[in-house]
């Protein structure tokens, strides 16, 4: 098992442990796990995460 698949088998088992919401520069908020780097968007007035982003993760990755 080379370091990139043990890092997708990481993302799809990791329980997640989310660092403080942060703003982007377009003045949406994201989240992001510090385990394995996976990135939500976070909506500041529900109080809530929403969906995962996931394009800017997979350019990085591929
Ligand atoms: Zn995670």
């Amino acid at each position: 098992m080379n370091f990139k698949s043990l890092k997708i088998f990481s993302m799809m088992s990791c329980s997640h442990d989310f660092a403080f919401p942060r703003s982007a520069p377009d003045g949406s908020y994201s989240q992001v796990c510090r385990l394995c780097g996976a990135e939500y968007e976070y909506d500041w007035q529900e109080m809530r995460r929403k969906k995962r982003i996931v394009d800017r993760v997979v350019k990085q990755e591929i």
